[in-house]
């Protein structure tokens, strides 16, 4: 996608602050964290979110979720625990249509989220 932000980090194009990356996923901070660590997870083909996914792309939903869990180890917030947020369409809130998890951990995280 020529105008996607997130798919412009991917070809690295705009430089963002890359924490991990392998053939099929890419993960970067965010640039206004929620938490002491705000890391996002994404595909590095174009998916615009949980909604449009294919079936032939649950494999890599799955392998983008054991990244979040491996970045989480390297963060250091295994055991202090942390969460995944998926956020698709409107009343979810998403404002950028490349799907991305956000990994976020290193304090006390409220529930229910807003
Ligand atoms: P959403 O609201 O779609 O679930 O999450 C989009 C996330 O992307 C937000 O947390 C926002 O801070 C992050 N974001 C938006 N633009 C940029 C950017 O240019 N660089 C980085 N690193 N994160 C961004
Ligand atoms: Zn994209």
């Amino acid at each position: 996608m020529a105008e996607c932000l997130f798919c412009k980090f991917v070809q690295r194009e705009i430089p963002t602050q890359v924490v991990y990356e392998d053939e099929h996923a890419f993960a970067f901070r965010d640039i206004n964290p929620q938490a002491p660590v705000h890391i996002l997870v994404i595909p590095r083909v174009h998916v615009a979110n949980l909604a449009e996914a294919t079936p032939e792309q649950s494999a890599l939903l799955g392998h983008l979720l054991w990244v979040c869990a491996e970045i989480a180890r390297k963060e250091g917030i295994e055991s202090s625990g942390y969460r995944v947020v998926l956020n698709t369409n409107r009343d979810a809130g998403q404002s950028v249509y490349h799907l991305h998890f956000h990994l976020l951990g290193g304090r006390h995280l409220t529930w229910p989220p807003g």
